[in-house]
């Protein structure tokens, strides 16, 4: 059900770190169309040999993700099989994740921040009309394609990568209702992850409750606790309505691009360009 791919055709460049059950590498691939080489720039995420458990889950996000295609969800050109190893082939995406495109201290307007939500809001709304559920949304996984300029015009552009493999101990980007049911994935908890995520993306890429330890976190879902208000009004309001512990009352997509369009018209662009939530 998913595309398989040559294992000889794929070749590895730089290591660019460790995923939760992965190693990720540079690399480029090779295509033979009508007697021509084409070389394409890929992303290898190799699956750990101590994580053979998760192998069914990274299938199956691999092959949901390549059936699918919307200008903001990743491309996944396939998989490999050899030996032992796994491996995931994915559009290499130039600037890689936001939370450490942020945390290296860019300073990015707040419309671009918006721009960024809104996008990540159009994914979302994409997956919510085909009831595909993501489970793994988070700054991490936004991939950052351009940086965008303000000065001409120029909206940031960003993708959003890997479906299906959250892990439990995510808080606060797991919805609490996950903890007591991990099958049991829905739209709603999306919704969930979404607002941490846009406030991740309003703290300039720094976690929400960065250096707890797991059992805080867990005390901080069982007092039904929220994350520290954005001092920007409307936007702590779509935050908390996302991140609301009854999963019902979460906003629907449509509900969440019309709250985020009236920000962007509401004028206050200039005066909020500093902001941030200080935990
Ligand atoms: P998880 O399943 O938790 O998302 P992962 O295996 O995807 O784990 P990440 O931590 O999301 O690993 O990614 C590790 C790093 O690899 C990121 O910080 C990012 O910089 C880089 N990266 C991941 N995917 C891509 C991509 N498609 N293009 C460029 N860089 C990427
Ligand atoms: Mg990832």
């Amino acid at each position: 059900q998913f595309h398989m791919i040559k294992y000889e055709d794929l070749k590895w460049d730089e290591s660019l770190g460790q995923g939760s059950f992965t190693r990720i590498y540079r690399g480029h691939k090779t295509d033979i169309r009508d007697g021509e080489n084409y070389t394409t720039e890929v992303l290898l995420k190799e699956l750990d040999a101590g994580h053979k458990n998760c192998w069914e889950s990274f299938f199956e996000s691999a092959s949901l993700m390549s059936q699918i295609s919307h200008k903001h969800l990743l491309l996944v050109y396939g998989v490999s099989v050899h030996g032992v190893q796994n491996i995931m082939v994915q559009e290499f995406v130039k600037y890689g994740a936001l939370d450490l495109y942020l945390k290296r201290g860019r300073s990015v307007s707040v419309s671009w921040k918006l721009d960024v939500a809104k996008q990540l809001a159009s994914a979302l709304n994409f997956l919510e009309e085909k009831h595909i559920v993501h489970g793994n949304i988070c700054a991490k996984n936004l991939l950052l394609a351009r940086e965008g300029d303000q000065s001409q015009g120029i909206s940031p552009f960003i993708k959003l990568s890997d479906p299906g493999i959250m892990v439990l101990d995510r808080i606060p980007w797991v919805a609490p209702e996950v903890l007591d049911a991990p099958d049991d994935l829905t739209l709603e908890c999306d919704k969930w992850s979404f607002g941490a995520t846009v406030w991740e993306i309003f703290n300039n890429g720094n976690s929400p409750l960065q250096g707890w330890d797991l059992d805080e976190k867990r005390q901080f879902y069982e007092s039904f606790q929220k994350l520290p208000p954005s001092q920007w009004a409307e936007l702590a309001d779509l935050i908390t309505q996302c991140m609301d512990y009854q999963a019902a009352l979460r906003p629907s997509c449509r509900s969440i691009i019309r709250q985020l369009n009236s920000l962007i018209t509401s004028g206050n662009d200039v005066r909020y360009t500093e902001l941030q939530i200080i935990p």
